[in-house]
């Protein structure tokens, strides 16, 4: 198999095993290397596999050599380069530029030199929170913001400028970068939590507002509809807080209080914002709505995709569960597609804690104190592709357990070891009544590429969402959001994404998410064609008021047909 510039094939190094259990482990490896087809070789590996991840993966990282992927993992104020000519890259090293400067303001008033210094200099700005997003939507060639250094302590919104000052109890001001760990850290010390949040906690709140990220939950929107104001900065350094026409503040309190701030009460202003995807100011900070510390009861079922695509399709268990999220193994084992169906619903406070579940997530236990075994773990994927289907099945098998677990929300709710992959990732949103037709859509390419010698290193998760606010939200509609992971550099990991997007936008109105990698062409007619003509244009609108001098436009922008440089092309 050809080399692969980001994941290298697996490579015996010139090491001795003495242990027993890694012998086995390491000759069936061997032999697979001179035959990667031979199918006894394969089941005897994901049989090894299966038995004890642990030493398998051992095994690879000890006597194997594997790239190391240079993920940026656990990020803090101080893990940015900022100053000039420094490269910023995303995460996972997939998405990388070359800012004039990397600005790192630590106060309100740093950052509003910032943008007088971009204003000055007529360069472009963005702002990024954890470099999380696998599309280019932080990406910027002008002064990248990071915002981690601007995190305050959260507070409690000022409830004598609330309309109903009650409220205030679940309603506090959280800054735009502070992580989703620290603010679920923050909220659990006061009994408080989070309503809903994705499976992972790394990002930023300002970062997973302004894409729209979102969980599992027919009745829980996405990260947008928690916000009841974004406070945020323009390009001439303006604080603005903006709400929704009848939001939660009492317009002639907050005037009398003097701040400087200027509140903005407008449907328009707030839908534009809600997913403004880094184009509509830096977000400071958000008044964000929580609830009550709650617990969920968990239990996790292995059926073929056959038997549940009726159930899905006449729907009545989405709205049984609190949170129904379904992981399909793209690849036919016995006759069909696995699928591990996850159901939560909310339960009182146990008595006692649940003992830990051995298998929190999708190939969590391989990551279990071995360092480098997610790139071990590219690195099997890519030397050995036909392992895929017997990885997958066996990392599904692992998470069953019919027993019901309970844990507090944001422990549950986290599936935490996503981050120690080097992953990429798309998703497209498609309308509930259609996502069955999609589903089967997606089996019916992975199978065909596979046929091709291209296999899918992952699975396909399907996550349930309500309407959210937003005029480029994913989730217009109850929403199934179909997420295709896959391992970093592995083959088939650039081009099926692609022939997933295609086949959804044109067959099912797919929306791409914004944070995920996706191909969207630049055509603005295509964004009006998946997000309603009236809705872009009022985008638009607001991005014409955030961007007079240009400041947000960036190769995102125009890639995706928000701006364009092409002569003749729509708008700018
Ligand atoms: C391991 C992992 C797990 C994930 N899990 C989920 C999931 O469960 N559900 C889901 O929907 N998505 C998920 N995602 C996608 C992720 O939530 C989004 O890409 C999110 O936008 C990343 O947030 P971030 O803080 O890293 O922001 P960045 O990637 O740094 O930026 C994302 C966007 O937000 C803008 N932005 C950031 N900060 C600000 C600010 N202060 N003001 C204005 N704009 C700003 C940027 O300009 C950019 O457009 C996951 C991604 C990873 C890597």
């Amino acid at each position: 198999m050809a080399g692969n510039p980001i994941v290298g094939p697996l490579r015996r190094l010139a090491t001795v095993v003495t242990d027993g259990p890694e012998r086995a482990v390491v000759s069936t490896l061997e032999n697979l290397l001179q035959r990667p087809q031979d199918q006894g070789l394969l089941d005897d590996a994901a049989r090894l596999l299966s038995q004890d991840s642990k030493t398998f993966m051992q095994a690879v990282t000890k006597h194997f050599s594997v790239t190391a992927s240079g993920m940026l993992v656990n990020l803090t104020a101080d893990s940015f380069p900022c100053g000039t000519a420094k490269k910023w890259q995303n995460y996972v090293a997939t998405q990388t530029a070359e800012p004039f400067e990397i600005a790192c303001p630590k106060t309100v008033a740093d950052l509003q030199a910032v943008l007088a210094k971009a204003a000055a200099l007529g360069c472009p700005v963005r702002a990024a929170g954890s470099h999380h997003a696998w599309s280019d939507a932080a990406l910027t060639d002008g002064i990248a913001i990071e915002t981690r250094g601007l995190v305050e302590p959260i507070t409690p919104a000022d409830a004598t400028l609330l309309k109903d000052p009650a409220g205030a109890a679940t309603l506090y001001r959280v800054s735009g970068g502070m992580t989703i760990q620290d603010l679920n850290a923050a909220l659990d010390q006061r009994g408080l939590a989070l309503i809903n949040m994705g499976g992972y906690d790394g990002q930023t709140l300002a970062g997973v507002i302004s894409t729209s990220t979102h969980g599992s939950g027919l009745s829980l929107g996405a990260f947008p509809s928690f916000a009841e104001a974004l406070i945020a900065i323009d390009g001439n350094g303006k604080m603005l807080q903006i709400e929704k026409t009848a939001g939660i503040t009492d317009a002639a309190k907050f005037a009398a209080q003097g701040s400087g701030v200027q509140l903005i009460q407008d449907d328009k202003m707030f839908n534009a914002s809600a997913v403004g995807i880094g184009c509509l100011g830096i977000i400071y900070a958000v008044l964000l709505r929580v609830r009550a510390q709650y617990y969920l009861s968990e239990t996790r079922t292995l059926l073929k995709w056959t038997d549940l695509r009726d159930q899905l399709r006449e729907g009545s268990i989405l709205r049984q569960y609190r949170h129904v999220e379904v992981i399909v193994n793209p690849h036919v084992i016995d006759g069909g597609n696995t699928c591990l169906l996850t159901l939560r619903r909310e339960v009182p406070k146990p008595a006692a804690p649940s003992p830990p579940r051995p298998f929190r997530d999708v190939f969590a236990e391989f990551l279990a104190g071995i360092p480098g075994a997610g790139d071990a773990l590219a690195a099997l994927f890519q030397t050995f592709p036909a392992l895929s289907p017997q990885l997958v099945e066996g990392a599904l098998n692992n998470l069953e357990d019919a027993n019901e677990f309970v844990a507090l929300s944001y422990t549950m709710l986290n599936v935490g070891a996503a981050n120690g992959f080097p992953a990429v990732c798309s998703e497209i949103a498609v309308d509930l009544e259609q996502h069955v037709d999609a589903v089967d859509a997606v089996l019916a390419i992975a199978a065909q590429a596979r046929a091709e010698g291209a296999y899918q290193s992952g699975v396909v998760a399907l996550r349930y969402v309500a309407p959210s606010p937003g005029f480029l939200t994913m989730q217009p509609r109850e929403t199934c959001t179909i997420e295709l992971p896959m391992l970093r550099g592995v083959f088939g990991s650039d081009s099926l994404p692609w022939r997933y997007e295609k086949a959804l936008t044109e067959r099912f109105g797919g929306r791409p998410h914004w944070g995920q990698r996706n191909f969207l062409t630049g055509s603005h007619a295509m964004l009006e064609t998946i997000y309603g003509k009236q809705n872009v244009s009022d985008w638009m609108d607001v991005f014409r008021l955030f961007n007079p001098a240009g400041q947000f436009y960036s190769r995102f922008t125009d890639r995706v047909g928000l701006s364009s440089h092409a002569p003749g092309a729509a708008p700018g």
